[in-house]
């Protein structure tokens, strides 16, 4: 079944939009047989689950970290992941800038945004993400290269476009600013039951757990 929802998904998707399989809760003989069916990137949001999938592995697939970030798990996560989706505050971005720096690396990131603008989610409000990029934009072993949102559930996807549409708003006008150090290039936004109306509102990355792995 994996491998098959992998292959229509990739089939189905266009051109120059990347699949993140979001592979939270799966064991790791079920993300291996998703990068086997051709998934080149797997995100996680947990560490010690992410460390055990990439035992099996390893460096077949890309790692995008799309959880909620720590500062206590940053060492870890700048140490394995290839991209972190989910920067939304300076303080992080610091704490990961000096892990990468230890660690010899120049890590992208996206910066995450609280779209909906609810109370409990992570990410930044729309409005502040301009002030933390120029912040971010500082720092030498970071580099920010997008936006990424959630968006508040939904049961009608239908209704998570308007956040979208915010996002893919903010992602231009960001670009546009032309900010020193700043390479604005991906807009994650998608998942199973949304990333229909995401790509319709320009995401190019979508990240899927359940259409692939349920
Ligand atoms: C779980 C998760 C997804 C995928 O959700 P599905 O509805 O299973 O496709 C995407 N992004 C993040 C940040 C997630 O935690």
């Amino acid at each position: 079944m994996i491998k098959q929802n992998v292959s229509r998904i990739l089939s189905e998707l266009p051109s120059g939009v990347k699949l993140v399989a979001a592979a939270k809760t799966r064991q790791p003989a079920e993300v291996l047989e998703a990068v086997e069916a051709g998934a080149e990137i797997i995100g996680e949001n947990y560490i010690q689950e992410a460390e055990r999938a990439y035992e099996i592995v390893g460096s077949r697939a890309k790692w995008h970290f799309i959880g909620h970030l720590q500062k206590n798990k940053v060492k870890k996560v700048a140490a394995m992941f290839d991209m972190i989706e989910t920067v939304d505050s300076l303080e992080i971005a610091r704490e990961l800038d000096k892990r990468c720096a230890q660690a010899g690396k120049v890590m992208p990131v996206l910066i995450e945004i609280n779209s909906g603008r609810e109370g409990q989610k992570s990410g930044v409000f729309p409005e502040e993400a301009e002030q933390l990029i120029k912040e971010v934009s500082a720092l030498k072993n970071i580099r920010v290269t997008g936006l990424m949102t959630m968006g508040p559930y939904c049961p009608n996807p239908e209704d998570s476009r308007p956040y979208f549409k915010a996002t893919r708003q903010l992602f231009e006008r960001i670009r546009n600013l032309k900010i020193p150090n700043v390479a604005i290039k991906y807009l994650s936004m998608g998942m199973s039951d949304s990333y229909k109306i995401a790509l319709e509102e320009g995401a190019n990355i979508v990240r899927i757990g359940s259409r692939i792995f349920a």
